[in-house]
């Protein structure tokens, strides 16, 4: 288990320079961008270790497909990308591999990102096709916020590489809480976590930074794998990763269910070798992933504790957002509430807050708020020549 924090100092606008020389000192955007970026269509990627989705500026969100991608290992090309993908996975004939090129949050194979990326960015083109759009766009990508400097730079590699003309990255937790609608760049406290596939991003905001910031490589994923387990040791049953998270989405939770369910799994007994179907119940199957449930819930209480006083004091005004798809997970935001004592709300469409604030990023790419949170999130800045 990774665990990052640290703690980001100035906020949005102190940095005392003169406003008109911020681009030039901060970003060093190229002016005639401003010019053409109204006439570009601008990417807001979100690049999830379960689900990719991009927002086209002036359309919205108009990808949103697994980051899955298959890959013929005879001849290294990419088969299949994104929801085509997905359906191989556990399925695929063995000359093609169906892989998750960011299992835990970071790039783990970058040129198979890159071809992803390089699909999305492609298709997400032919859905704004438009006459006399620049077909190299500017694209701002949501990373997790604990990747090194060394991955942040893989993230807008591959996007370079994916024939964007500028890439920057922005911190998933921000992108998730302005998705969210929070108020980032005021001098209020803001908690967001964000639960996804591979990685829960624990982040307090203010003044347009991250005050406090975990990150730590339990959320979904390691709640899929927990329900695998828990078939085999308690019910010699081999189940798939796809029918663990479909047990999970219909029947896990993290907080007693008003009423328990049933769910049924369906895999190969190991003791016969043979198929087989076991009904378990919603109490069992919260007992199952109360491992990786209780490590995000202890993560959020861990932030908590770091917190300064006075943000807590807004948080507890507020109450924390909960962003992913993990939120979703049945009563999670009661389970975090009663833990920590704190309203907790789940954002509207909580899967795709990333890609709404990544978005909101692109739409208004000129503005001071969002500059100087892309300015803080990029350590060294490439632009395509
Ligand atoms: P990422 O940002 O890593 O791509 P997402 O925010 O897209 O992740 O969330 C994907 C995770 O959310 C997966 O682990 C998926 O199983 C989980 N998920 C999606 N819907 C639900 C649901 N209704 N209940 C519980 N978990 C869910
Ligand atoms: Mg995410």
């Amino acid at each position: 288990m990774a665990v990052h924090s640290f703690i980001v100092v100035g906020g949005g606008g102190s940095s005392g320079l003169p406003a008109g020389k911020r681009w030039s000192v901060h970003v060093g955007l190229n002016p005639f961008n401003t010019i053409f970026g109204a006439f570009s269509r601008d990417l807001g990627i979100d690049l999830g270790t379960a689900n990719t989705l991009v927002h086209v500026r002036g359309k919205g969100i108009v990808i949103s497909e697994p980051s899955v991608v298959a890959i013929d290992t005879r001849t290294k090309k990419v088969h299949a990308v994104g929801a085509e993908a997905k359906a191989m996975v556990g399925k695929t004939p063995a000359n093609i591999v169906a892989v998750r090129p960011l299992k835990d949050g970071v790039i783990a194979d970058f040129d198979v990102v890159e071809q992803m990326l390089a699909y999305f960015i492609k298709k997400a083109h032919a859905y704004a096709a438009l006459p006399l759009v620049d077909p190299r766009p500017r694209v701002v990508v949501g990373v997790p916020s604990g990747v090194t400097e060394v991955e942040k730079r893989a993230a807008r590699e591959a996007a370079l590489n994916a024939k964007a003309r500028e890439a920057y990255v922005v911190e998933e937790p921000m992108a998730a809480a302005i998705g969210a609608g929070l108020p980032v760049e005021e001098p209020i406290g803001s908690m967001i976590v964000d639960i996804g596939g591979g990685t829960t991003e624990i982040a307090v905001i203010a003044l347009g930074g991250i005050v406090i910031n975990h990150s730590i490589r339990i959320a979904g994923d390691e709640i899929d794998e927990a329900i695998i387990q828990f078939a085999r040791r308690e019910y010699n049953l081999l189940i798939g990763e796809r029918m663990a998270e479909k047990a999970k989405i219909a029947a896990g939770s993290a907080y007693p269910l008003d009423e328990e369910i049933k769910v049924v799994l369906r895999g190969r007994d190991l003791l016969t070798g043979l198929p087989k179907a076991i009904e378990v119940s919603s109490v069992e199957l919260r007992e199952g992933i109360a491992g990786p449930v209780n490590a995000i819930v202890a993560e959020v209480r861990a932030a908590l504790e770091e917190t300064p006083p006075e943000l807590v004091a807004d948080i507890m005004e507020h109450g924390i957002m909960l962003a992913g798809g993990g939120s979703l997970l049945h009563g999670l935001d009661k389970r975090i509430a009663a833990e920590t004592r704190m309203p907790v709300h789940i954002a509207q469409d909580p899967l795709s807050c990333v890609a709404r604030g990544a978005g909101k990023m692109v739409e208004h790419f000129d503005n001071s708020v969002y500059q100087d949170i892309l300015t803080r999130a990029q350590t060294s800045r490439r632009v395509r020549r």
